[in-house]
């Protein structure tokens, strides 16, 4: 097949090329390289069935030839940069949504949302299931992101509905390993870099909120398999296993050996209390379920920041 990917370059991106390529297909990667970086594609640009366009796609692109499916990864995705750049998360979920079904319509390609747990905001329901209508504050500071992506997700639909365009949504919760940046911001690439280094490790609040962590590898294969399958309506992509944010920072010094301290800080506006994807749906529609459990995907991704900080 080929197929276009955004956010090609970026942590779940890359992956997801280097996934499409090794199965057989040809894979066209756009990204604007803001929070992506080609060091995650370096050498697929020496592979003739990848090309990369380095590209805005919140501004229209025209891509030449057929198309079997539109895959919109392209986000600033972590809290960190999104506070500091709000316009263009909001521009990638709006614009470059509609960029990108413009262009699955026009080639009559499938099309593939990345969305997110975020979705959900702080959720009153857990864990949280894909019917649940989410508890976001739409003027706070991570109202750029959740609406944002609540907004794709709707037109998404809207192009379904008016234009029959097949469509998969896929609410990815957090996911790590290996082609995160070192300074993307989120909890896990901080803590290990953090312990590597022998920096303070930063807990934001008292650690006792919770997140479900999703090794990449696991979530590049329930992403391949809902793009086989014939599901249209959203589903949840991540680890059910819940930790506190403190327990994943004693595992992280655990794992680094390291002699960091804890320092404690203000938790940041909105962030949610708890998070744990309800994967009920993917395991029935998908026959998928995480493998990979947090010490060993943890200790992957120690080693790919061991050579790469
Ligand atoms: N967090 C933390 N220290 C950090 C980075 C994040 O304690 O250095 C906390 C953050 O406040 C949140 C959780 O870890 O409660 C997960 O944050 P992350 O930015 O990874 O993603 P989120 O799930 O909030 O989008």
């Amino acid at each position: 097949m080929k197929i276009l990917i955004t956010g090609g370059a970026g942590f779940i991106g890359s992956h997801l090329c280097r996934r499409l390529l090794n199965d057989g297909h040809n894979v066209i990667c756009v990204d604007n390289c803001i929070t992506g970086s080609k060091n995650n594609i370096e050498e697929l640009l020496y592979n003739t069935n990848f090309k990369f366009i380095e590209f805005d796609i919140s501004e229209s692109l025209y891509i030449k030839g057929e198309l079997d499916w539109v895959l919109h990864f392209a986000s600033i995705a972590s809290p960190k940069h999104y506070l500091g750049y709000p316009i263009k998360t909001l521009k990638s979920g709006l614009l470059g949504t509609h960029n990108c079904l413009g262009i699955a319509k026009h080639k009559k390609a499938k099309f593939f949302l990345a969305s997110t747990s975020e979705v959900y905001g702080d959720p009153l329901i857990h864990p949280q299931i894909e019917e649940y209508w989410g508890n976001v504050n739409s003027v706070g500071v991570r109202g750029c992101y959740d609406e944002s992506k609540r907004a794709a997700e709707a037109l998404a639909y809207a192009y379904m509905r008016q234009h029959d365009l097949n469509v998969r949504v896929a609410r990815i919760f957090n996911t790590y390993g290996p082609n995160m940046h070192p300074d993307d911001g989120r909890v896990v690439s901080n803590f290990i870099v953090q312990g590597l280094h022998g920096k303070d490790i930063t807990i934001f609040g008292d650690g006792s909120q919770s997140r479900s962590f999703c090794y990449v590898d696991d979530l590049i294969e329930g992403i391949i398999r809902l793009m086989d399958i014939d599901y249209q309506m959203p589903i949840n992509l991540g680890n059910p296993s819940e930790f506190s944010i403190s327990e994943l920072a004693n595992l992280v010094l655990k794992l680094t050996n390291s002699k960091s301290k804890i320092k404690y800080s203000d938790l940041p506006e909105d962030d949610p209390r708890q998070r744990q994807p309800d994967i009920k749906k993917a395991i029935q529609m998908l026959h998928w379920e995480p493998k990979v459990i947090l010490e060993d995907g943890l200790k992957e991704t120690i080693e790919y920041f061991k050579l790469t900080t």
